[in-house]
């Protein structure tokens, strides 16, 4: 008796996507096409049937045939490809966690220092880096001829618009808008035409503060100077003022922190101290009491405030504290070395 061939084919095929594994996907084959297997009797057995039916019958076995090999092998396809998944993947292992950023050290050291600030009273204050002349240099009481104008030292725009060389515009906007009393710091980037050194570049970072009340005093200056020094630099640091000039205050001082690398010996294990090149003392920026022409610039009282302001780079600060040597790694985006710095 010939078997019902196309239910045979079906119940093959639907068996054989249903395989869980491979060992049951071999048995599957050796029952459905094996030598012993309905189909291959069928198969053997075609020369003997009647004529009328030969034809028929070989079709559909056939067929069967042809399909129930193509699901064979499509199913060991896959269970092989979850098999070898399943070698490889181990749920119990702990996730890999994302690699986590990090402040770049300017960031960071920038933050130190605006932190260290706000705890003294200073409010963030912020304005644009592309300036005009007048806040640049005018409202500064920086005369036309002065040196730092000329465009040697300036990015000057098509417009006559410049890119800032300090961050001191941002007092200038802030008094021009607020009745003292003003206690500001702002910090950002600042440009210049310099040659790109090691210790030279033409975008920097500037942090700077301005004190604006009845009788402030240089006394303030240094107090303020001295606090922001030992909590960014460690408790021992000192601060020195030496004469200088500045168009904007009067008088105008520069001003050293001690050196921490070597407290102050000039030399480590021996050797000249790299940091402050032997001295004790790290050249740090720029300070002083405002100058009374800046104050009648944004219609201050000059009799009546005093003020003072200071600023100075934040890169000098982050190298001291990393001993970084090359002002140009800041700003390579280089991971090996922003890397280092995972405070
Ligand atoms: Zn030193």
């Amino acid at each position: 008796m010939v078997p019902d061939i196309d239910q045979l084919h079906r119940e093959a095929v639907a068996a054989i996507r249903a395989a869980g594994d491979l060992k049951a996907l071999e048995e599957l084959r050796v029952h459905y096409t094996g030598r012993r297997s309905q189909l291959r009797q069928v198969l053997g057995s075609i020369g003997s049937l009647p004529a009328d039916k030969r034809r028929s019958v070989g079709q559909s076995a056939g067929r069967a045939q042809k399909d129930i090999e193509a699901a064979l092998g499509e199913r060991q396809q896959v269970l092989k490809l979850e098999q070898e998944a399943g070698d490889t993947l181990d749920v119990t292992l702990p996730g890999r966690p994302p690699r986590q950023g990090q402040p770049h050290p300017l960031s960071a050291t920038a933050d130190e220092l605006v932190d260290a600030l706000r705890h003294m009273g200073f409010a963030v204050a912020d304005g644009p880096e592309v300036e005009d002349e007048y806040h640049n240099f005018d409202a500064l009481n920086t005369p036309a001829d002065h040196p730092a104008r000329d465009d040697h030292d300036t990015f000057y725009l098509d417009d006559g618009s410049l890119l800032r060389t300090h961050t001191s515009t941002v007092q200038i906007r802030i008094m021009e808008t607020q009745p003292p009393p003003i206690r500001v710091l702002s910090v950002g980037r600042c440009y210049r035409k310099e040659t790109v050194d090691a210790t030279h570049h033409m975008i920097f970072h500037q942090i700077e503060g301005l004190y604006v009340d009845e009788g402030v005093s240089l006394a303030d200056l240094k107090g303020t100077l001295t606090a922001l020094a030992q909590r960014v630099l460690g408790e021992r640091t000192q601060i020195r003022f030496r004469p200088h000039f500045f168009p904007f205050t009067e008088p105008s001082v520069e001003y050293d922190f001690s050196c921490t690398i070597c407290d102050q010996r000039g030399e480590v294990e021996g050797r000249r101290c790299r940091v402050c090149k032997g001295t004790g003392w790290i050249e740090i920026g720029g300070a002083g009491m405002v100058d009374p022409n800046v104050f009648r610039h944004v219609g201050y009282d000059d009799e009546k405030f005093s003020g003072f302001a200071f600023g100075f780079g934040i890169e000098r600060v982050a190298m001291i504290r990393h001993g970084i040597d090359d002002i140009r790694l800041f700003l390579e985006s280089d991971m090996r070395f922003t890397r280092q710095f995972s405070s």
